[in-house]
């Protein structure tokens, strides 16, 4: 495949609209990885490398990781074999230094093919971050009312524990909505302005948002319905 024939899509939304939810259901669809600088950092944090000192005092703040270091994160991340293809970005660029970086990553890659915002209101953030629980084993994210696990506590695929993140705490959650308006809603009239935006109801069930999604790649001539 040429470089020219590279898909890369960006999801935008507050915390908690659901970027990962369908960025993950869009990996097989589309054949592209999901990246989530959040998912990487938190990996990081977990084997407690420098990059994860680094970060845990920002995300436990609900404040963005220097654009530096999360820039180098991303740029070896697009250096992967499973990236050829292109990529999915959830939680990446968010904010417009990182926006100017991955133009320069992906300068001869065709650039960024779509960029999706899923619109959720605070209140519906709120109740989402709120009850949101992880597989530590394999990072599966489910919802303690919307789509609870067959038994609370622990993850249907692979038995793993769920656990709460720490920045999914009130406090924390009203900062990150505050970073999220004030340093990344920005990119939606940026994309928008490029003809790549694509405004996506995100408080409809989980399901029917991944099929509009499809439908807009399908209209793109990203991928067939
Ligand atoms: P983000 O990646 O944007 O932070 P997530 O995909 O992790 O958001 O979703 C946040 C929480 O909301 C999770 O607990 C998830 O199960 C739940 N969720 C995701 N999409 C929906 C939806 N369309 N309706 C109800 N709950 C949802
Ligand atoms: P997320 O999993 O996307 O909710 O991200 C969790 C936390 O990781 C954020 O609150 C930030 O502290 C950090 N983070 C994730 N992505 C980025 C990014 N692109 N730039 C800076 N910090 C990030």
């Amino acid at each position: 495949m040429s470089h020219a024939e590279r898909t890369f899509i960006v999801f935008l939304g507050p915390p908690g609209s659901g970027k990962g939810t369908q960025a993950r259901q869009l990996t097989d669809y589309l054949g592209l990885p999901q990246i989530s600088t959040g998912d990487l950092f938190r990996f990081h944090l977990q084997h407690a490398t420098d990059l994860g000192r680094l970060a845990r005092g920002y995300m436990d703040a609900g404040e963005l990781v220097p654009d530096g270091v999360t820039i180098r994160m991303v740029e070896e991340r697009l250096t992967h074999a499973d990236a050829a293809a292109g990529a999915i970005f959830d939680g990446f660029p968010r904010n417009l230094a990182q926006v100017t970086a991955l133009e320069k990553m992906l300068a001869g890659a065709g650039g960024v093919s779509l960029a999706p915002v899923l619109v959720v209101s605070d209140a519906e953030v709120l109740r989402r971050l709120g009850g949101r629980r992880v597989c530590r084993t394999c990072g599966h994210v489910y919802h303690v009312e919307f789509s609870p696990p067959q038994q609370p506590g622990v993850c249907d695929r692979d038995g793993g524990e769920l656990y709460q993140r720490d920045d999914d705490k009130p406090e924390t959650i009203q900062n990150r909505l505050y970073v999220y308006y004030k340093q990344t809603s920005p990119l939606v009239g940026y994309y928008f302005a490029r003809g790549l935006l694509a405004e996506v109801d995100g408080a409809q069930p989980p399901a029917q948002v991944q099929q509009v999604l499809r439908a807009l790649l399908a209209d793109r001539g990203i991928a067939t319905a």
